[in-house]
């Protein structure tokens, strides 16, 4: 199964991605994650990539794909994808879409976690409370959603007119969400959906 996970920040994504990974046996790639793992290195590039995470900026785009490119080909080597937070912008759309080419598989679906602006803020705000991450600060969760708005909102007509967009209510609770989608992808026959929806049915 190769999906892609489009949200904004607060949506969800990484709760739903690890879900998904344990329920269909692809790999969850959280692109934040990989980059997070890479500023931790204390060379040069790592600390331009923390430099960009902290202020809620976006990495640039060579480095991400650099980063992501070996990450994805191994998973799709094996069970396939959820890829967390890649794309996020229209030139990693393009480069994602080589990608694909050039290793000749599809994606089969974009989820789309859509909730509204104050329910985000609210959920990220709780986060930074209990600890968060360190770009969970008021105005560095403002300008992530504003850079999500400006720059990532753009890719959900991009996958609506390749047909591959699924919607989903992200503003339910966790199990809700995750429910939902899974029933959107058995819907459309997304190859690996049927089967893990059946062996989860037969273990409870
Ligand atoms: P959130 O979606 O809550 O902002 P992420 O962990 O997905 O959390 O992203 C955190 C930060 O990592 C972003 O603000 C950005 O700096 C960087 N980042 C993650 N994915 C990308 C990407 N595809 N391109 C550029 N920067 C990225």
């Amino acid at each position: 199964m190769r999906l892609l996970l489009l949200a904004p920040p607060g949506a969800g994504k990484g709760t739903q991605g690890t879900r998904l990974a344990a329920w269909s046996g692809a790999e969850h790639i959280a692109a934040g994650d990989v980059l997070r793992a890479e500023a931790a290195a204390g060379n040069d590039l790592a600390r331009e990539i923390a430099a960009y995470q902290s202020r809620g900026d976006l990495v640039p785009d060579q480095i991400v794909v650099d980063a992501l490119t070996p990450v994805i080909i191994e998973a799709a080597a094996r069970g396939g994808f959820i890829l967390d937070g890649f794309p996020r912008n229209l030139p990693q759309a393009v480069a994602a879409a080589d990608l694909a080419v050039r290793l000749g598989f599809t994606l089969h679906a974009a989820i789309y976690l859509q909730a509204p602006e104050a329910v985000l803020t609210q959920r990220l705000l709780g986060r930074a409370r209990q600890g968060g991450r360190s770009d969970d600060t008021i105005d560095v969760i403002r300008h992530r959603l504003q850079v999500y708005a400006e720059t990532t909102g753009p890719l959900v007509p991009y996958y609506a007119e390749r047909g591959i967009l699924v919607t989903v209510n992200a503003n339910q609770p966790p199990d809700a969400v995750t429910a939902e989608i899974k029933n959107r992808l058995s819907a459309l026959s997304v190859p690996g959906a049927e089967e893990a929806n059946k062996v989860n049915k037969d273990r409870r």
